[in-house]
């Protein structure tokens, strides 16, 4: 058998950004360390090539949400450097974390009892200080399955740390409050938007995501936080149109002019979805618009601007996130973890 032929897609991760952005947002923590988190798939750019470089630029705490997240990671650092975030749902992800050693994120008194059941052990403690998403409320604090659990970590998470929300200030008030009366090891609040809010809100860890990948939660943030993510498609057709010659689902494009036009494999399962149908790829310097919508698995795009191009030459996909949030009306985490499985990493 002959190997099966490269994708028409490919993404370039900037392995030097990813680095300089962790050490960035470490620097920015203060005397607090940055972690990493690298859940769904280190948000769409591949957690087996992410989680290496973190790594190796230094980061020693590691954040999954599921528990079929853990292997991945695993290949690549030591099992007490890896956090499960969605914790013990079941008393087998608690005979699992015990059986690896990796820890996990106590979200409830029922998680914290299945964890002590199961045998215990270190593990870190989520606190509901506002989000009202996963974490012991404030009122179960004092409950007797908590105060028996060997914590290594106190953490909650910022709901609003990308806008500037009175709600910021309330959860580390609440946060301070918490760590007063429950004791762990380290203490963690911050994601990489609450990183940007000051040396109030970083304690001893700071969880950052987005920001690591090229997202941009807070102005702060620009400026410093390197694109990482470069998707790269194959023009795989070229086509003459001639005028009134109309393109892609819908014929919602019309030529009114000879004209060449490039075929590339982009489509909806590649995360380019029609909210982002207005834009441009580009050759170079040059700016290629797409006509008409995204059909599926392919765009169209206007090659006047680069005559030169031909089948099976690549063309840039703009990747700036904020710039593409705005004009889409996607987070720039749907646009990171939408990234598909075709794209060559
Ligand atoms: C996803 C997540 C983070 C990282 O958040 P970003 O906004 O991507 O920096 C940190 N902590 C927890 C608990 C998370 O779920």
């Amino acid at each position: 058998m002959p190997d099966l032929p490269p994708p028409s897609l490919r993404l370039r991760l900037d392995e030097e950004a990813l680095a300089a952005n962790w050490r960035a947002l470490d620097t920015m923590s203060g005397t607090a360390s940055a972690g990493a988190a690298v859940k769904a798939d280190a948000y769409g750019l591949g957690a087996d090539k992410v989680t290496p470089v973190l790594s190796d630029a230094g980061a020693r705490d590691f954040f999954v949400a599921h528990w079929s997240e853990v292997p991945q990671v695993l290949h690549h650092v030591p099992p007490a450097q890896v956090s499960v975030l969605h914790g013990p749902v079941r008393g087998e992800d608690a005979i699992y974390a015990r059986a690896v050693g990796v820890r996990p994120v106590i979200n409830s008194i029922e998680q914290a009892k299945r964890w002590l059941e199961t045998g215990g052990g270190p593990c870190h403690l989520m606190v509901d200080t506002g989000i009202n998403r996963l974490g012991v409320s404030l009122a179960d604090i004092g409950d007797p399955m908590i105060a028996a659990l060997e914590i290594d970590l106190l953490m909650s998470h910022l709901a609003s740390a990308d806008e500037d929300s009175a709600l910021n200030a309330r959860q580390l008030e609440r946060f301070r409050t918490v760590g007063g009366s429950v004791s762990a090891l380290r203490y963690s609040l911050a994601n990489s938007a609450g990183i940007a809010l000051g040396s109030d809100y970083a304690f001893d860890l700071t969880r950052p995501g987005i920001a690591l990948y090229g997202g941009i939660p807070r102005g702060e943030l620009a400026g410093t936080i390197r694109q990482v993510a470069h998707p790269q498609v194959a023009v795989i057709q070229v086509r003459k149109l001639a005028p009134g010659d109309s393109v892609g689902y819908n014929a919602a494009f019309t030529a009114h002019e000879e004209m060449r036009a490039g075929v590339v494999s982009l489509g909806y399962a590649d995360g380019f979805l029609r909210c982002r149908g207005s834009g441009v790829l580009r050759c170079g310097e040059a700016r290629l618009p797409l006509l008409g919508k995204v059909s599926m698995d392919m765009v169209v795009v206007d090659l006047r601007a680069a005559p030169a191009i031909r089948e099976g030459d690549w063309l840039d996909v703009p990747f700036d996130l904020p710039a593409m949030a705005e004009a889409s009306g996607l987070s720039q985490y749907e646009l990171l973890t939408t990234l598909g499985r075709r794209f060559r990493r």
